[in-house]
């Protein structure tokens, strides 16, 4: 049985808005689960009524196997770490870090030892006697995830904990909230809008759009099979190239490149599609870039450099395509030269088509 179940959850706020739409899915013990979208996609809602901090409209939410809906936020075994730090500014470290457990009337020398213990994991112990004012921006971030790891619950619910860091920080943040949660084992559920604390924290991600749950699935699950355009232009920097293109005759014409699709998808699926617009996904580092030759089981598609922007580790380039924009990764080494004519490739297993009126992926082999 799973460790928490949200079956059928809705939020309808009391101005009538509906923010979150029958949202399922179970969360074994111990997952690292992220919830990610666009801002305003009902990610924090959903975390506030697992919190229990907002009440749920609709639908049942277990823990362990017991409904949890009416339980107070104190009764839910989980501790929560928001954006905005919420220390107490007037407190030390120390005091911060402390609090929850002499609320809880915890002895004084068992709250001593786990204050050092947690300030020791998070490097604050140099920090304790200071006050949040004097602290960096990530040595505060700390001192919120401290206090809340400090309370041994089950069930850690973070808030777009590092949106107040800057670029290195967060990094290093990053890996070090995956650290901890490998050290304590605790279910955690966290909330952002980057795609890349997604994938690399995650054990499963769960893609949101205005209140709907799009896909769930691992990082490697999302950025390869993505079931829709949403979930495959949101996962991955840069976002996936679409390029609307119709099919006939059982080839598409990317823009005066022709694309022979029956070496990659069923007769079935072609015949369903015939005369349609579909639409064309591939990823920028997805391409290979060819010369005068017709590369092999890849399709060959002719474009303009207009900007390249080299990265370090890559280059992106900014190419035209008959009038469609599109960007391509490539090797720093291998940047084209701006205004020129550049032949790429898109391997056959690189090549995603989706239904442009569902924007639904189109499953090419049955
Ligand atoms: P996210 O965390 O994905 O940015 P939220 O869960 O905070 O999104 O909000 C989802 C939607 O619900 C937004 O459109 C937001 O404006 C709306 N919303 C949030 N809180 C309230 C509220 N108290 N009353 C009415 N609407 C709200």
């Amino acid at each position: 049985m799973a460790y928490l179940t949200l079956r059928g959850i809705n939020k309808i706020y009391p101005n009538g808005f509906h923010a979150v739409h029958d949202f399922n899915l179970e969360i074994e013990k111990g997952e690292f689960i992220v919830f990610v979208g666009s801002s305003g996609c009902g990610k924090s809602t959903t975390l506030r009524m697992i919190a229990g901090l907002e009440n749920i409209s609709k639908g049942d939410f277990l823990i362990d196997g017991a409904r949890a809906n009416e339980k107070g936020p104190r009764d839910r075994g989980v501790a929560m770490v928001f954006q905005s730090y919420a220390l107490y500014p007037h407190m030390s470290v120390y005091d911060n870090l402390a609090f929850g457990l002499t609320l809880q009337g915890v002895d004084e020398d068992v709250i001593e030892q786990r204050v050092n213990k947690t300030a020791g994991i998070l490097g604050l112990t140099d920090y304790l006697d200071r006050k949040p004012r004097a602290l960096s921006g990530g040595q505060r971030q700390r001192v919120a995830v401290g206090r809340a790891i400090i309370r041994k619950v089950d069930i850690f619910l973070m808030d777009e904990p590092l949106s107040n860091l800057d670029a290195k920080q967060r990094v290093t943040m990053r890996s070090e909230i995956t650290q901890i949660h490998r050290e304590t084992g605790a279910t955690t559920i966290y909330v952002t809008h980057d795609q890349t604390e997604a994938m690399t924290m995650a054990d499963r991600i769960v893609v949101m759009k205005e209140g709907y749950i799009q896909q769930v699935g691992t990082p490697y699950d999302l950025y390869f099979n993505p079931v829709n355009m949403f979930v495959a232009g949101f996962i991955g920097e840069p976002p996936m190239n679409f390029i609307h293109a119709t099919l006939k005759g059982g080839k598409l014409d990317i823009h005066g490149n022709i694309a022979d699709l029956s070496a990659i998808a069923d007769k079935s699926v072609l015949e369903k599609y015939e005369g349609k617009e579909v639409v064309l996904g591939f990823r920028p580092e997805a391409v290979k870039l060819v010369g005068s030759g017709n590369p092999e089981n890849a399709y060959k598609i002719s474009c303009m450099v207009e900007l390249t922007e080299l990265l370090g580790d890559n280059t992106n380039v900014y190419v035209d395509i008959q009038g469609i924009k599109t960007i391509l990764k490539v090797e720093p080494h291998e940047s084209p030269e701006l205004d020129a004519k550049l032949d790429f490739a898109i391997p056959y297993e690189n090549v995603y088509l989706f239904d442009k009126e569902t924007e639904k992926r189109i499953k090419l082999k049955k």
